[in-house]
């Protein structure tokens, strides 16, 4: 299988913009920004935060996954073109998912990195359409995805011809109702011992608060991991989507701040 250490055992390297991710580089890349792309003025700020911190890359989502229909759905292409205003503006890399197979094609054309989100991650139209480009793709687990089931949705990218696959960890549901999810970093152990993909965190969407993001992401630093995606908005209490885990631009700089000693670079 083209995902194992058997067919390859140095993890893969992947180039975002002029930053690398996953081979010997051994950095951790931090990707921050909004769940959803609300506004000019908010992605804005955004991409300022990002800029300012000296980071390349920028989050934000156009066609977001609700569990609702009633709630906010996402600026769909409009969103999808100021995030490519952003990256025109100012020279970052963006990454946004992808929700269904009907926009693929505008989500491949407008982004860096394709985003395969955690309940589009069956979506087996989307991962081919995602196998025949030549782009990064960041595979999300899905909250109730077996390791295995993960590692095969990948190969259905790779096999069809996209080398660039990176896996993110976002957390799974369990018992447990006080946290959003559960972070499964033996899972993250297991996928960095068994595969050759570059592997992304996502506390946010684990934990579903902002209390304790910044100490999940130093536990996932120190794990040796290829980056995080973390989400922060300019004022959470008003986001559309996610509000209780996004940080505050205040506490996504502290957030740098704190994974710097346990990182190599950041
Ligand atoms: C997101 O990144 O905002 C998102 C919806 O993530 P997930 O697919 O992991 O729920
Ligand atoms: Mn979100």
């Amino acid at each position: 299988q083209l995902a194992s250490r058997e067919f390859q055992a140095k993890t893969r390297e992947i180039k975002i913009g002029d930053l690398t991710i996953g081979g010997d580089t051994n950095n951790t890349i931090l990707i921050g920004g909004p769940c959803s792309v609300e506004s000019l003025e908010q992605i804005q700020e955004s991409a300022g935060l990002i800029k300012s911190l000296g980071l390349t890359t920028l989050r934000g989502g156009c066609y977001k996954p609700r569990t609702s229909p009633y709630s906010f759905q996402g600026l769909g292409l409009e969103g999808l073109k100021l995030l490519a205003k952003m990256r025109e503006e100012h020279g970052l890399s963006v990454i946004t998912e992808v929700r269904d197979a009907t926009h693929v094609q505008d989500v491949i054309e407008h982004s860096d990195i394709i985003q395969i989100g955690a309940k589009a991650m069956y979506d087996q139209g989307i991962l081919r359409a995602c196998a025949k480009i030549k782009k990064p793709v960041l595979l999300k687990r899905g909250f109730g995805t077996t390791l295995q089931e993960f590692v095969q949705a990948a190969e259905f990218i790779l096999s069809g011809g996209n080398d660039q696959v990176i896996l993110c960890e976002r957390g799974i549901r369990t018992f447990e109702t006080k946290t959003r999810f559960t972070l499964d970093l033996c899972g993250v152990a297991y996928l960095q011992e068994h595969t050759n993909l570059p592997i992304i965190l996502d506390p946010s969407h684990a934990l579903g608060y902002r209390y304790g993001i910044e100490k999940l992401a130093k536990a996932c630093v120190a794990m040796g991991i290829d980056g995080l995606l973390i989400e922060a908005h300019p004022d959470p209490s008003v986001a559309k989507s996610d509000a209780a885990q996004q940080l505050s631009h205040d506490q996504f700089k502290a957030l740098k701040s704190a994974i710097e000693p346990v990182a190599n670079s950041v």
